[in-house]
């Protein structure tokens, strides 16, 4: 992207404080300099968004859907310069950025369809028939913060910001400091598609201080991110009684069943453990196999990790990109290193490669990852995957259960038998024959995690009505009068008991 549009893009932002430069991960120079904003730049962004609100929600849901397919035809046409700015601020391979602009383009199209629907009015069944008539409508929340992370930006961004603008909301967003032009440019196509220019807000700088100035103003927060950072937007949120949404970590298990393929299941693996480099919060990072297939397992799983192309090429020739910075490459060196201090073996992978590029790691796996390594219960956040081997079914479930996080799992082997695993397993989304995808990809399906994955689920009918108050009204049908006083109970008593004797069997 040029210099000339990348300052287009950042005007938006106020200047003329205090910046950071941004680094392209894949040979670590400067981007360009990112306006950092203070509580007061917020507060600004917070009234002119809540002024366009109110415009805003008069407008006819199917006004703001037809805004939303042409959002969908602007993503499609420009799905070129939205892989070059994925690459360019999250190093990701161009077959990772493809992934993740297919599901922003899907998300566009999907809340464009289902908005109208799944925001009229619903007549619902009265007390008493007769009596009484009940509606529910579904208004506003008003002003939704939404904060996204740094992995996959256009994807969470339109995962998120889409449904609350349908829904009627305005939406002030804190974009991450290493991903913001990729939020800046969804924002100027949702402009080109004709959203009302101030009804969607992006803010960027320290994630505290902007973060709680946004948690403290709007009606509803959608945040994902850290589990750490996630408990601080619920305490917040919880103190001024608003709506929050967390999509939060996790350590996600895949069991490959006694019937698998061993070279199948570890093709499946390869690409359930090491999409977007393992940076991502649905990625397989424990997988558990029988041990009579184990050494077969990981010689196939070694064999097809090893021939990943690790690069950086903004074609499709490169299997795996980078890791998205100095921070990731350390913490991901530092769990790898206290495992094989732990007494771990590595499998494959288990170093950097400075030759290719400042930040990127070689796809890893290991095995024999002791309980005391931190890596055993804590997410790694990069492309690393422990192989354990199990003799009972039981004791895998029971594994692949006893982590602090639920978001995501995957099972391996016969439909059958991996359906009736799935249904232990106490995750948001399981994916059989598949490690992410299969779930991720259905808008329909809700996402989401268990236990300190998060807290709600995005996409599906949630994913849109999270963002709305329900408000149900009643009326009175006037031609049988209510009763008020003792006698008129008395009267009306045996009528009553007849309805609700009738409305058992309907
Ligand atoms: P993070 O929690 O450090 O940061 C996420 C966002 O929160 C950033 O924009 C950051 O600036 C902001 N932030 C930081 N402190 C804040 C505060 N006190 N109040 C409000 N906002 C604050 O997470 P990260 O390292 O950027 O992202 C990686 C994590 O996100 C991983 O744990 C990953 O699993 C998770 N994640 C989850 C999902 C999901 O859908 N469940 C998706 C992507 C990433």
């Amino acid at each position: 992207m040029s210099e000339t549009s990348i300052a287009s893009l950042v005007a938006h932002l106020p200047s003329g404080g205090a910046t950071v430069p941004v680094i392209n991960p894949s040979n670590s120079k400067k981007i360009y300099d990112l306006p950092q904003l203070t509580t007061v730049d917020v507060e600004r962004a917070v009234q002119s968004a809540k002024a366009a609100q109110l415009d805003w929600q008069a407008v006819p849901v199917v006004l703001r859907s037809q805004i939303l397919y042409r959002l969908h035809d602007e993503l499609l046409a420009n799905e070129a310069k939205l892989l070059d700015l994925l690459q360019l601020e999250t190093g990701k391979s161009r077959a990772h950025a493809f992934e993740e602009t297919a599901g922003a383009i899907g998300a566009a199209r999907y809340y464009a369809k289902i908005a109208r629907k799944t925001l009229a009015r619903k007549r619902v069944r009265a007390g008493v028939p007769f009596l009484t008539k009940t509606f529910v409508d579904h208004v506003p929340v008003g002003l939704v913060g939404v904060i996204t992370p740094w992995n996959y930006p256009l994807a969470l961004t339109m995962l998120d910001v889409l449904p609350a603008l349908a829904a009627g909301n305005a939406v002030v967003q804190k974009a991450d400091n290493q991903a913001a032009l990729t939020v800046l440019f969804a924002r100027h196509l949702a402009i080109e598609a004709g959203l009302p220019e101030k009804l969607w807000q992006v803010v960027a700088g320290d994630g505290e201080v902007v973060g709680n100035s946004i948690t403290d103003q709007v009606d509803y927060i959608a945040f994902t991110g850290s589990t750490a950072t996630g408990r601080k937007v619920a305490e917040r949120a919880a103190s001024r009684l608003i709506g929050c949404a967390l999509e939060l970590g996790g350590k996600n298990p895949m069991i490959v069943l006694p019937g698998a393929d061993p070279k199948k299941a570890a093709e499946i693996a390869l690409a359930g453990s090491f999409g977007s480099a393992g940076q991502l919060c649905v990625a397989i990072e424990r997988i558990y196999v029988p041990n009579s297939m184990k050494s077969e397992f990981l010689q196939q799983l070694k064999q097809k990790t090893e021939s990943l192309l690790v690069g950086r090429s903004s074609d499709y020739s490169i299997d795996v990109g980078s890791l998205t910075g100095y921070n990731q490459l350390q913490r991901v060196q530092g769990f790898v290193n206290d495992a094989v201090d732990k007494g771990a073996t590595i499998v494959a992978g288990g170093k950097s490669l400075p030759e290719v590029g400042p930040y990127f790691y070689a796809p890893t796996v290991v095995t024999d990852v002791k309980a005391a390594a931190r890596m055993s219960r804590q997410e790694v956040f990069g492309p690393v995957v422990d192989v354990e081997g199990y003799d009972e079914i039981d004791t895998a479930i029971e594994w692949a259960n006893d982590t602090d996080y639920g978001l995501n799992a995957s099972v391996v082997g016969p439909k059958k038998d991996a359906l009736r695993v799935a249904e232990k397993l106490m995750a948001g989304s399981v994916n059989i024959n598949e490690g992410f995808r299969a779930s991720f990809a259905s808008m329909e399906s809700p996402m989401g995690g268990m236990k300190t994955s998060g807290q709600g689920r995005r996409n599906g009918e949630g994913g849109l009505l999270r963002f709305t108050e329900a408000k149900s009204i009643g009326i009175a049908a006037g031609f049988l009068k209510l009763p008020t006083r003792g006698k008129d109970y008395e009267r009306m008593a045996p009528l009553m008991k007849t309805m609700l004797r009738w409305m058992r069997n309907f």
